[in-house]
């Protein structure tokens, strides 16, 4: 993650600002709105803030920011001098103080990691090596792969009393399946405490709504970011999408999800997207992974079990486009498309459990 904040405000429209997706608040309400467009924690950032008056939503966004580039600082593994990053170099055996936030935030994703089994593993960085993720991918060698699962995953990490300690030379935390989501509730804290009632932050792809909305939101296309096939109706909390297969990588020439299954320690199967919605972001972010790497179906399951949590799932097949979603989405969603068929399995027999 590299920073990068446009420090002149860009007063885009949200809507075709982005890449695949975009949010929009409601046109109408009383306050200033302001839209802004920048670059932070590596992605893109489009941030609309509803304040009393135009400086007032100005200077929320800019805390918003501050809020996103405070835990960039803290957990992005793609510069030496974060708090994770040094964790990840602790020595072997040696407690390592963490911060209350890291603690925090730590603390969370392991929850996810409890909870989905170990299908969301925050502790995946030495899979994460070996598969190549960040250099677009590369074939482990078999001995590379034994060496990178004996790490354990987050297994590999001791936590107690606000300390952190590593149990494997190899042990490391990868926040690609979190981060986001830490940075946008961080962001919405921010502009909760300027005392912003309504807001709407997309970032990279995953949007967290302030405020009753409703926002409308687009969803892309699996094989095809550019194009948007679903149109949802948002309430506040957030929603984060997994398995875009645009942002998978290449391995031997085929292309493989950038979604690991630690289970197996390889890609995950590629059946299109995921999509989580939950009130909080960080929820919505590791769910999304976790539960893709789950597949459709056990996602399904899991999501049944656990109220507030609803799924969209978009598969393609041929020509074909399928939506399979979760009994909230009833009445909130519309496709763009004509091929696009929408279903609600939520009345299936359970079959499945992790
Ligand atoms: P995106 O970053 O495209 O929004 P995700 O939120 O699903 O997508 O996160 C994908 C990232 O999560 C990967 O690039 C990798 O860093 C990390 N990751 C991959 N597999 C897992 C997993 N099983 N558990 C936790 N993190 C994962
Ligand atoms: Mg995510």
């Amino acid at each position: 993650m590299g920073t990068g904040t446009a420090s002149p405000l860009l007063l885009l429209a949200l809507a075709g600002a982005c890449r695949g997706a975009a949010a929009s608040l409601p046109s109408s309400g009383p306050g200033e709105r302001v839209e802004r467009r920048l670059t932070v924690m590596g992605t893109w950032l489009a941030l609309g803030v509803v304040g009393p008056d135009r400086a007032a939503a100005l200077r929320a966004s800019e805390e918003a920011v501050r809020a996103l580039e405070s835990v960039e600082a803290r957990l992005s593994t793609w510069r030496e001098d974060s708090e994770l990053a040094r964790l990840n170099r602790a020595p072997v055996g040696e407690p390592v103080e963490l911060s209350p936030e890291l603690d925090q935030d730590l603390a969370r994703a392991r929850h996810f990691w409890l909870e989905t089994g170990g299908a969301f593993d925050p502790g995946l960085g030495a899979l994460v090596r070996a598969w190549g993720l960040r250099e677009g991918g590369r074939q482990p060698s078999e001995a590379e792969l034994v060496a990178a699962r004996a790490a354990e995953g987050l297994a590999g990490f001791e936590f107690a009393a606000g300390r952190a300690t590593r149990r494997h030379p190899l042990a490391s935390i990868e926040e690609g399946g979190f981060g986001k989501g830490v940075g946008l509730d961080a962001a919405v804290e921010a502009l909760r405490e300027r005392g912003v009632e309504e807001a709407v932050l997309d970032l990279g792809g995953q949007v967290a709504v302030l405020g009753d909305g409703p926002v409308t939101y687009a969803l892309s296309d699996p094989r095809e970011r550019d194009r948007r096939v679903l149109e949802l109706e948002l309430g506040p909390g957030s929603l984060s999408t997994s398995g875009n297969s645009e942002r998978g990588i290449v391995v031997d020439g085929q292309p493989r999800s950038h979604l690991l299954d630690p289970q197996s320690g390889a890609p995950a199967p590629d059946f299109g997207s995921l999509s989580v919605w939950s009130a909080d972001a960080t929820s919505a972010d590791c769910l999304s992974t976790g539960l893709y790497v789950l597949g459709p179906q056990r996602a399904f399951s899991w999501a049944r079990a656990h109220p507030g949590v609803e799924l969209i799932v978009l598969t393609s097949s041929g020509a074909g486009l399928a939506c399979l979603a979760s009994e909230g989405w009833r009445g909130r969603i519309r496709p763009l498309v004509p091929e696009l068929e929408i279903s609600y399995p939520s009345d299936e027999p359970d079959t499945n459990q992790r």
